[in-house]
């Protein structure tokens, strides 16, 4: 009768490896596609999806039927709850359909994994054949290996093995064939698939009207919208990359993270639309811009990898088992300092205060931001990365988990323990005019020259400006913060 296809992470149609495959065994067996949505409110609970990202993939799912129909392809959406629920309703559509085969891409985190394990042995059972694809990826995890057999657990070399594998594998890189439109009579017969409606958010994950219609504007869903923002940053600003990555009143990202988080577009995608401008027609070499953007990609591949072969980053554990002992401090008015952006450092609290309002911080404000909160303040970095999951737009557990990792000198790849980011030479370095921080630190908007990084350490009208506007002084002082660190820090790992 017809073939499932389960959208979960991979919101679209091109360039989609469960949903190829789908196409290809509907077109040998002369059948139709059917796609499922699920929704699951008590999976986004558990996984601390924002109501941003919740708003985003509903967004993007309705864009989604729509592509769907045009291949006379049902995109049948259902809300499902408690979670545990979710294998038996999937084999409970398939049979009721007459499908003996259901298509998906895999995702990595253990739950996610456990749930596909359930679908292939009770599949099974019940003569229904639950098919899960490798898609997230560039290189599927575990087929890069160390000299001596194991998973890399350092960036460089790990980067150099993908290069490699993709140069040596040119296929993987390839598009994969959209589904054909679904056979005459299709329609007619599964008239009732076309008719559903996309559900709204659940309460706790709802935005107001006027949240919602500013998160429309400054994040069109959908892979038509990711499409035309990676061929716009290809065109336009690929090629200074390198050189302006850092800045983030430059804006000269691709701010793609969020197609790539909800599968608008898949990364592979990215790799190959990014490899064909380059003048080598390769990953490396050629413009220099291009090499530095696929290694950004790649680092979400190599955190990717890093769930996958230490799977126990998920439940809570530094990747290095030597830092679980840090004694954390837990100063609840120092976590709402950081979280509201009134820690009285400039930069540290325009990056919030962005976050807040945006949904989506510039990666190097990021790295400054989790640092301060784990180092500065030394609050338990695991507390940071659960507000980035619960307020970002691109919210993914492998790179939000690498990312504080690194930050905070616990995880995979870390920055040295003794490495801690000194927050007004960041704010030097990359907001050198302060043009990010009178943006969204309104009360130093008026502040004139280097004041803006550093107001009352700078003193004069600086000072003056930042006092009669109410700007919080420092929540810590840097030089003792940075000495408290590292004292903390040895005693934790038992290098005092
Ligand atoms: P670009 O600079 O244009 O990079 C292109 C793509 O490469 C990105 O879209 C992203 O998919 C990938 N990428 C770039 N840098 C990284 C990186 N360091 N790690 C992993 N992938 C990367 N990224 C997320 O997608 N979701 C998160 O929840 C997330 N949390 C983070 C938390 C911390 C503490 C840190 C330091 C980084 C985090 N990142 C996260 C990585 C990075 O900040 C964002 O991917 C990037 O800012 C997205 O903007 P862009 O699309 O313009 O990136």
């Amino acid at each position: 009768q017809a073939v499932i296809h389960w959208f979960k992470r991979d919101l679209r149609v091109r360039d989609n490896t469960g949903l190829s495959k789908a196409g290809e065994l509907a077109k040998v067996k002369g059948v139709g596609v059917i796609g499922v949505w699920i929704m699951s409110p008590q999976d986004w609970e558990a996984h601390l999806v924002s109501p941003a990202k919740c708003d985003f993939e509903l967004r993007s799912v309705e864009l989604l039927q729509k592509e769907l129909a045009e291949l006379d392809i049902p995109l049948y959406i259902e809300t499902v709850t408690p979670r545990k629920n979710v294998p038996k309703r999937l084999l409970a559509m398939a049979k009721e359909w007459g499908v003996n085969n259901i298509f998906c891409n895999l995702e990595y985190e253990p739950d996610e994994l456990r749930r596909e394990e359930i679908l292939v042995r009770q599949g099974a059972e019940e003569g229904i054949n639950f098919e899960p694809y490798h898609d997230d990826c560039v290189v599927t995890p575990g087929r890069l290996k160390t000299g001596a057999g194991r998973q890399y657990a350092v960036y460089t070399p790990w980067y150099r093995a993908w290069v490699a594998h993709l140069h040596a594998h040119p296929e993987i890189l390839q598009e994969r064939p959209m589904p054909d439109k679904n056979p005459l009579g299709f329609r007619e017969t599964f008239k009732t698939l076309f008719d559903r409606e996309v559900p709204a958010a659940p309460e706790s994950k709802t935005l107001d009207k006027e949240q919602k219609e500013r998160f429309s504007r400054l994040w069109p869903a959908g892979e038509a919208a990711a499409l035309d923002r990676i061929s716009l940053f290809l065109t336009e600003k690929i090629g200074h990359y390198t050189a302006t990555r850092n800045f983030p009143s430059k804006k000269s990202t691709a701010n793609v993270s969020v197609h790539h988080a909800a599968g608008t577009l898949a990364a592979r995608t990215s790799v190959r639309m990014a490899r064909d401008v380059n003048s080598t027609k390769k990953l490396d070499g050629g413009i220099e811009g291009i090499r530095g953007w696929i290694g950004e990609v790649a680092w979400r591949d190599f955190y990717r990898h890093v769930l996958v072969n230490w799977p126990y980053i998920c439940m809570n554990k530094p990747f290095k088992y030597e830092y679980t002992n840090i004694s954390w401090e837990y100063n609840t008015e120092h976590f709402e300092a950081w979280t509201q952006g009134r820690t009285g450092y400039p930069i540290v609290d325009a990056a919030m205060r962005c976050l807040n309002a945006t949904a989506y911080m510039h990666n190097r404000l990021r790295m400054i931001t989790a640092s301060f909160l784990a180092k500065h303040l030394l609050i338990d970095w695991r507390l940071g990365e659960q507000y980035f999951m619960t307020h970002l737009i691109d919210g993914d557990f492998a790179s939000n988990n690498g990312g504080w990792g690194f930050s905070s000198s616990t995880g995979v790849d870390p920055q040295p323990y003794f490495r801690v980011f000194n927050p007004w030479l960041q704010s030097e370095k990359f907001d050198a005019d302060g043009e990010f921080i009178r943006k969204w630190v309104e009360e130093l908007r008026d502040v004139e020259g280097k004041g803006v990084h550093n107001p009352y350490e700078k003193g004069g009208e600086a000072e003056r400006v930042a006092r009669e506007r109410g700007y919080p002084r420092t929540v810590v002082e840097h030089r003792l913060a940075r000495e408290r660190c590292l004292g903390r820090y040895k005693k934790g790992i038992g290098r005092e």
